[in-house]
Parts: structure tokens; C-alpha cells; sequence
């Protein structure tokens, strides 16, 4: 069976947020903000000041930080209240999943990602972390947001690490979805007891993600740097977003998320952030999977031009034999990693992780040191 899932609909350019209250009004009445502690601070009272032109509409806030767990999740349920038709989330990856979690009762969901480091805002699916915060619950919810609006300006002003972070994450989208190809493996679209695999959309949607990267990646980095709003941003917003999202939902993940998030284990793993691990794991995936070298090379020069991690060292690791090893056994126990096409054992999964850093430090030294 082929499946496809997708967010309903997605806005996206400078100053859309101002109008969050407007848009949410066009699923209900009764709203409810789920925002970023952070973000509230920095954006105040401008994201409800259209609502003297709303009728009887009204809104709720709750402000959220910290790891989402089932907990915290239960926490915001009993501050926020019931009686909400429509969950509006404004923020990082972490809120946006709360409010997935919220919306799952059966309100309409609008997500405002102010930072385009994961492609968490147009996806069905919920990563949640044990109180201890290593990542142990991943929920697939019957129907992704109901509208995606992405403010190019706020994104343009945020640092840029966070994108950077989300072309690592983006970059990973077309070569895993290529490993599923090969190996037939389910995606992650909901389709109850079955599962299914990637359509032709969904292959296009990966395709035209990997493509944006390489057009445009270093040019949005500078954009961001400059804190400007560029069409290659705007290019790259939509890569990290929408089709870093909804592609890796319809092809499927596999060695570079596998990898990336087996990191964590080791202390220090969760120094550098998801869409770090995963674009350095992209290159390994690369190398584990035998691409030509010119492929291999090509990815890791765009990854040095875009501020993505290609050693260690960038990813704030210094991983001992037995750090590796365990970072190895990880990704090997990794749903995702059974849709690659290679079986590596231990030792190999090791010597994969060691030839990217090579790879990355021989990189670097040609290239100089990162932007960032
Ligand atoms: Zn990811």
C-alpha cells in the first residue's frame, strides 16, 4: 500500500505571526496559545492584538519550558483548562509537540515554529522524553496541523545556528528516503493496523528538499547572518519546514536518524541539537551505503558551507573507544535503522562514525574554520 500524510495548509512569509489570532479564528472560537516561555518574553502582547476585531472569540495562554514528557503534558492539559476548539503552539519543537498532544482530543491545530531547526511543525507526530530526558515515546497522531504558519522575519531573526540545525535535519530527508526505497520499509504516515510506503509525491517532496539545499543552503545561512529576509531563505525555510517535514513523514527515516539520535547516550550528546547529529550522520549514512566519493564530498562541502557539524569536535563530542561502541549498539537497536540497506556490526558501525570525522576534519582543514 502506498500511503501520504500532509499538514492541511501552510503559510509562510515576513509577518504572518501578527496575525496568528486571525487565522486560528477561521477553525473556531475558543482558542488556546501554547507558547515558548521565551518567545512570549520576546514577542509580549503583539500576538493577541487583533482579537477587539474577533466578535466574541476568546483566548487562553499558557507559556511552556522545559522537556515534554507525558507529565508536562498533563500539566498544561490541567492549566490550560477545557472547552478549547482550536490549540494554537508558538515556538520551538518541544511546545509544538505539547500542542500536538492537546490537539489530539479533537481541537484544530495552527503550529508557529519561530525557528527552522527541525521539521517537527508540519508533521503528525509527537517525540516525547522520559523525566530523565533521554527519548522514549514516539506518538503518531491521526491527523497532522490543520495550518502551519511560518514568519519569515522572526526566523530571519533568531541565531543561526538553529539553521543550520534544520539543514542538517533536511539534509538527511532525500538519502534516508532512498534507503526505504531499497529496502521497501514502512513510512510514517497513519494508516491504522497497516503501514505503507512512500508515494511518488512524497519521493518528489524529498527530491525538491535535497535540491533547495544545494541551491540555496550557504546563501540563506548569510541571509540569516545578516538577520535579512532573502528568497533563499524564504527557499530554505520551506526546505527545512515543509519539505523536510512532510518528506520525511512519506519517505521514511533510517541510518542518519538512527545514528544521530543514538548519539545521545553518551555524555555530552545532548549538547549539540537534533538536526547537528543527524546532518553529520547524513555523511555516515553516505559513507555506510558506499555513495561515490564525489556525492559523499559534495554533501560535506554544503554541510561546511551551511554551519552543519562534520566532526566530533563540532558536536561537541570527544568520544572515547567505548563511547563509540555504545553510540554504535544504539543505532544499531533503532527502529529506523532496519530501513537501510547495509548490516554493519558494531565494529563497522564504529569505523563509519570515525571516517566521518576524517572526512569532516579534512574538510574543515581545506575550508577553514565555521562561520558560526
Ligand atoms: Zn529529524
Amino acid at each position: 500500500m502506498r500511503a501520504w500524510g500532509s499538514v492541511g495548509h501552510y503559510l509562510q512569509g515576513p509577518g504572518i505571526i501578527d496575525h496568528a489570532a486571525r487565522y486560528a479564528n477561521l477553525f473556531g472560537t475558543r482558542h488556546l496559545f501554547v507558547v515558548d516561555a521565551f518567545v512570549q518574553h520576546m514577542l509580549g502582547d503583539s500576538l493577541f492584538s487583533e482579537y477587539g476585531d474577533l466578535g466574541g472569540s476568546s483566548y487562553d495562554l499558557v507559556t511552556f519550558e522545559g522537556e515534554i514528557s507525558r507529565g508536562s503534558v498533563e500539566r498544561v492539559r490541567r492549566e490550560a483548562g477545557a472547552g478549547h476548539d482550536v490549540i494554537v503552539a508558538v515556538g520551538g519543537g518541544k511546545v509544538i509537540d505539547v500542542a500536538k498532544m492537546l490537539a489530539a482530543d479533537g481541537a484544530a491545530l495552527v503550529v508557529c515554529p519561530t525557528i527552522a531547526a527541525t521539521d517537527a511543525p508540519t508533521s503528525a507526530m509527537s517525540i516525547l522524553y522520559s523525566d530523565e530526558g533521554e527519548m522514549n515515546d514516539i506518538v503518531i497522531h491521526v491527523k497532522n496541523p490543520d495550518l502551519v504558519l511560518v514568519d519569515t522575519r522572526v526566523i530571519a531573526n533568531a541565531p543561526v545556528r538553529f539553521l543550520s540545525a534544520g539543514i542538517g535535519d533536511a539534509l538527511s530527508t532525500y538519502y534516508e528516503g532512498v534507503s526505504n526505497e531499497r529496502t521497501g520499509h514502512a513510512n510514517y504516515v497513519w494508516c491504522d493496523t497497516e503501514s505503507g510506503v512512500a508515494t511518488l509525491a512524497g519521493r518528489a517532496v524529498a527530491r525538491a528538499c535535497v535540491e533547495t539545499l544545494f541551491r540555496d543552503g550557504p546563501a540563506a545561512v548569510r541571509a540569516n547572518a545578516a538577520r535579512t529576509v532573502t528568497p533563499a531563505l524564504e527557499n530554505v525555510v520551506e526546505a527545512n519546514v515543509l519539505l523536510s517535514g512532510i518528506g520525511f513523514e512519506n519517505v521514511g527515516c533510517s541510518l542518519a536518524h538512527g545514528l544521530g539520535n543514538a548519539m545521545t547516550v553518551v555524555s555530552n550528546g545532548e549538547r549539540s541539537m537534533h538536526g547537528e547529529r543527524v546532518g553529520f550522520s547524513t555523511l555516515s549514512l553516505l559513507i555506510a551505503e558506499d555513495y561515490p566519493s564525489e556525492e559523499i564530498e559534495r554533501a560535506a562541502h554544503l554541510c561546511v558551507d551551511c554551519g552543519v557539524p562534520v566532526t566530533f569536535e563540532e558536536l561537541r563530542l570527544d568520544p572515547s573507544s567505548d563511547d563509540l561502541e555504545k553510540i554504535a549498539r544504539a543505532a544499531l537497536e533503532a527502529e529506523s535503522w532496519g530501513a537501510s540497506p547495509v548490516h554493519l556490526d558494531v565494529r563497522e558501525v564504529v569505523d563509519v562514525l570515525l571516517a566521518t570525522d576524517a572526512l569532516g576534519r579534512r574538510m574543515r582543514g581545506a575550508e577553514g574554520a565555521p562561520t558560526r
